[in-house]
């Protein structure tokens, strides 16, 4: 560890089995390296209509207001709620996770009014439970929900959420940061009114970009609000003139030009393997790693019809010391996989299979690392006692 900042920096090779950021494929970094050119030169242009498109297809939506905020996934919470909500708006969300409770805070700073509605982490949000909060609270406005809450390894019904939602004229707001190109998602179709994803997870593009989409029937409320967009950044009638359809482009910020090229060719390589085929093999590398963690006596948290393909909340046995096995795996075996957070740390584990992870030499790499590493725990334990 004994470096000079004034050596090049260089990343050890991690398999990156984690919550995100996912493997990012050569031909993606490839893409970042060249060379940057200016983000108003017609050939950059270009690729943001391309990346506007393929966006498009990937979030199953004809919405013209589609794009990449120019930030984690993160900032895209930060862009779908804070458009749509005014100080002392109405605010329904779900909380089955720490994505739902970040929900929560990004609404609370924007002056809403925030009905948190809890599940407990590792189960669904029962879409019954938004009937009723929706039928004894008449003036919700908006509901806001985590499609992959991947904090816990949990998928929730969409579309019945946001069928709810609309029975009772609110619009919806969806996290679905690791759900894209994961599991399916149909915007139009399910009628949702305000996505943001990120870049890091299923689409295994380095982290920082941060697709969002919005229906005409969001951006006609944005259009009709009384006070301004608190951040003048994320304001959508101000970024769509940068990223707008045909019309002539006027500054907005000068966009992360390198970023762009790297999230174009892992669009680009999504739509080659086709979304439904990206779908499947995330699946695949699910069951693969499931039949594994059962073979090795290890089970997951969550019950089968919920379970995420792309985030495995395995169960730490009690036997097993969390924190040093997950070291272990990081620096001798050079595998990264999440420790769990809140009411479930040191209780799971989560392994991601998302985007270039989800392939199934890296779910043997990680179930016969898995399965060495707890065997030298055990040893150890072993030895230290006699
Ligand atoms: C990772 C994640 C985020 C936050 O994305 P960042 O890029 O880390 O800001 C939000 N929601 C969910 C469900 C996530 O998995």
């Amino acid at each position: 560890m004994n470096r000079s900042y004034l050596e090049s920096f260089l990343p050890p090779s991690r398999l990156l089995l984690g919550p995100g950021p996912s493997p990012v494929a050569p031909e993606v970094l490839m893409a970042m390296a060249g060379p940057t050119i200016g983000h108003l030169d017609p050939a950059f242009i270009g690729l943001m209509s391309e990346i506007k498109t393929m966006l498009q297809l990937a979030f199953g939506t004809t919405n013209d207001v589609t794009f990449a905020v120019a930030g984690p996934g993160s900032l895209g919470m930060d862009a779908c709620v804070l458009n749509l909500i005014e100080p002392g708006d109405k605010i329904l969300i779900a909380r089955n996770g720490v994505f739902g409770t970040r929900m929560c805070e990004v609404a609370l700073r924007g002056g809403a009014q925030v009905i948190p509605l809890d599940f407990t982490w590792g189960t669904p949000i029962d879409p019954q439970a938004i009937e009723d909060a929706l039928k004894e609270h008449k003036d919700i406005k908006f509901v806001g929900f985590v499609h992959a809450e991947t904090s816990t390894g949990v998928q929730s019904d969409a579309a019945a959420i946001a069928a709810i939602a609309q029975k009772y004229g609110a619009l919806t707001i969806m996290d679905a940061v690791t759900s894209l190109a994961g599991i399916p998602i149909k915007l139009d179709e399910w009628g949702i009114d305000a996505v943001y994803s990120g870049s890091q997870k299923c689409l295994s593009c380095p982290p920082g970009l941060s697709p969002v989409s919005f229906s005409p029937r969001a951006v006609e409320h944005v259009k009709h609000r009384k006070s301004r967009v608190l951040s003048w950044f994320l304001d959508i009638t101000q970024v769509m003139s940068y990223w707008g359809g045909d019309k002539a482009r006027a500054y907005h910020h000068t966009a992360p030009v390198n970023s762009l090229y790297a999230l174009h060719e892992s669009l680009r390589r999504l739509h080659v393997e086709g979304i439904e085929a990206s779908i499947a093999r995330h699946r695949a590398a699910h069951l693969q790693l499931a039949e594994g963690l059962t073979a090795l006596g290890l089970e997951l948290l969550v019950d089968e019809p919920f379970r995420l393909p792309q985030l495995n909340a395995i169960k730490i046995p009690s036997t097993i010391n969390d924190a040093p096995l997950r070291a272990s795996l990081l620096n001798d075996f050079n595998i990264e996989i999440g420790a769990g957070l809140g009411p479930l740390a040191g209780k799971i584990w989560r392994v991601g299979l998302m985007g270039e992870g989800a392939r199934p030499q890296h779910v043997s790499r990680l179930l016969q690392t898995l399965d060495n590493a707890m065997e030298n725990q055990r040893n150890e334990a072993i030895s230290l006692a006699s």
